[in-house]
């Protein structure tokens, strides 16, 4: 890939994230600007161990660097972070590139050789969107070819191992029927061993999970934001998947964040507008699954890890977005259901069915028409950080028992409400806890979905304590609530929840942090109702630069912390160590808000 095919965008600067293959792929569309980014790039190439993997051995493996010695000046140049300048000056020592054998004379021709290094998963693509009305407005979407992005994790010799090809059925004990059976990996769901008797025979499935994050867009410096949307295929099990050091999801497309212009459009017109760009963009950045999933004319031919050469039907099988973003994907209006298009009236009906007659944003054509063997609505997976941080973050985040179970969070929750509401409150509260935690199971089988389904009983059956008390009266009949219905049967036919919740596509953004930060605390019972811990809604210094907080509080340790306490919000399998998190650069923010103090109140304080 050469720098010259790459169109600029407005974004010019790039603040090296935690996540090397994101900033890997950030190179890619914004060209290298600062030799500190391209740190990160060369090192993430040099030490990633799938890279070195793919390479074949010989001299060739240093390609396009002439040799080991080539290739190791510029690691060295790089993640020492030697400047252009100093670089240049050195290697203009008289002889200094002869005697080494080098093939670049300067810095520049050193990036060169880095911009040569292949892609992994297909050339980066820039496709320019206009609208009829509007021919002279643009909206610029960076992609690459899903179908190539498949074929490098189908063919990447590290999964070799881990790709499971064919859909099976797990049960529990010898008698197999169907209420027997144990859901958990994606082979084992219902989606799967559907799929596989509509396609040709001897053809190979590839469930295709997409994932996209518009409302945590991902910040970098500045207010600079970028839309991705990122693939990953349910061969791969879900422990892979999850591990972001495997790179097992792949970065294929950053959609336009740019606003369109208003003039000449009412309110609805722009909304739809704002539907059209998604839609338009991810039908074109889409576009190569949907011929090659189809049963009767699709099929391509892949080259395994192990080897064997399969025919692959990809199939869009999931779509992960928090509760805004699934209406805007399943073109449902906001406040109704995305899965059963329930209106929002309707919401709180204890009973699953689609009904597609109402509230559906009409007009456009959703990029998901005509996908092989795809329901949209099916797709939609339970988000399981989003819908029910309600009750996770306020505790779990400031009073510091992050990455503990639901149980501890449980029993402190339950405490903390004694005495303050009634019994059915309480065990209103207590089903749902119940049901969170027996909602993320990474296996169930009958018995655990019926306890599901029983927990979620008592709660609807309690859940009226609040609405008496008017203290969560527009929360009862939110999406959040409804989608628990919804819960049982996307586990049977997905897969468990941490198949595909959204948290392990949020860890590339780091967002989390940022939410420790500035998230106001959620009550559960009432936002009237003094929680044990409370600050001020609005910070007591907003976006203060972090080398200010650390200074201004004499807190040199600040930063180093601060890092250390970035990582272990991370989940286990993402976090690094603790010398590798105090090594990191750079945050993927400079600037936060500071609250002086907070209050705590005592239960015994409280009327
Ligand atoms: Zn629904």
């Amino acid at each position: 890939m050469t720098k010259k095919n790459i169109a600029i965008p407005k974004m010019k600067t790039v603040t090296p994230t935690l996540d090397l293959t994101l900033v890997t792929e950030m190179r890619l569309i914004m060209g290298i600007q600062t030799l500190k980014t391209m740190c990160l790039i060369v090192h993430h190439y040099f030490h990633c161990p799938m890279t070195n993997l793919t390479l074949p051995a010989g001299k060739e493996c240093y390609h396009p660097f002439a040799s080991q010695l080539d290739w190791e000046i510029a690691q060295w140049a790089v993640t020492e972070k030697i400047s252009q300048k100093a670089l240049d000056r050195l290697l203009n020592v008289p002889q200094v590139q002869q005697k080494l054998g080098l093939s670049y004379e300067n810095s520049r021709g050193m990036l060169k050789c880095i911009d040569e290094i292949p892609e992994r998963c297909g050339k980066w693509r820039t496709k320019q969107l206009s609208f009829h009305d509007k021919p002279g407005e643009h909206f610029t979407v960076y992609h690459r070819d899903p179908v190539e992005a498949i074929k490098a994790l189908w063919g990447d010799p590290a999964f070799a191992e881990h790709l499971v090809y064919k859909p099976g059925k797990l049960f529990r004990g010898a008698e197999q029927t169907e209420n027997n059976r144990i859901y958990s990996e994606m082979w084992t769901t219902g989606f799967w061993n559907a799929v596989q008797h509509a396609i040709p025979v001897g053809g190979t499935v590839c469930p295709v999970i997409i994932a996209s994050d518009k409302t945590n867009l991902t910040r970098f410096s500045g207010n600079k934001s970028a839309y991705p949307v990122y693939l990953t295929i349910g061969n791969l099990p879900k422990a892979v998947r999850r591990k972001p050091s495997a790179r097992a999801c792949v970065l294929i497309a950053y959609l336009s964040v740019d606003k369109p212009n208003k003039q000449g459009l009412t309110k609805k017109d722009l909304k739809l507008r704002t539907y059209e760009i998604f839609h338009h963009s991810m039908a074109h950045v889409l576009e190569p699954l949907k011929s090659a999933g189809n049963p009767k004319t699709g099929g391509i031919e892949m080259v395994g890890g192990d080897g064997n050469v399969r025919k692959v039907y990809p199939l869009l099988c999931t779509y992960v977005a928090d509760y805004p973003e699934q209406c805007l994907v399943t073109c449902t209006k906001y406040g109704t259901c995305p899965k059963c298009q329930r209106k929002a009236n309707d919401l709180g009906i204890m009973k699953e069915a689609h009904d597609t007659s109402h509230d559906v944003a009409g007009g456009i054509e959703p990029f998901w028409k005509d996908f092989p063997l795809t329901d949209i609505h099916d797709c939609i997976t339970p988000d399981i950080l989003h819908q029910l941080r309600h009750f996770k973050k306020g505790i779990a985040d400031f009073s510091q028992v992050t990455g503990t179970e639901h149980k501890h969070i449980a029993r402190i929750l339950l405490a903390s409400l004694t005495g303050k509401v009634d019994q059915r409150g309480i065990v209103a509260c207590k089903a749902l806890l119940n049901f969170i935690h027996l909602a993320q199971y990474p296996s169930h089988d009958e018995d655990t979905l019926g306890y599901m389904d029983l927990e979620l009983n008592v709660w609807h059956k309690n859940k009226a304590y609040f609405v008496e008390q008017q203290t969560t009266k527009d929360q009862i009949n939110i999406p959040k609530f409804h989608s628990l219905l919804h819960y049982v049967n996307s586990i049977k036919w997905l897969g468990t929840t941490d198949n595909y919740n959204t948290e392990a596509f949020e860890r590339f953004h780091i967002d989390m942090a940022k939410e420790a930060w500035d998230a106001p605390i959620n009550a559960i019972t009432s936002s009237d109702d003094p929680t044990n811990i409370r600050i001020a809604k609005h910070p007591h210094e907003t976006k203060k630069s972090l080398n200010a907080i650390a200074n201004s509080h004499n807190a040199p340790g600040f930063i180093p912390a601060l890092k250390l306490y970035i990582n272990s919000l991370l989940p286990k399998e993402g976090q690094v160590t603790k010398a590798e998190a105090l090594s990191i650069g750079c945050l993927p923010f400079t600037l936060l808000d500071v609250w002086h103090h907070f209050k705590f109140t005592p239960m015994c304080q409280k009327k």
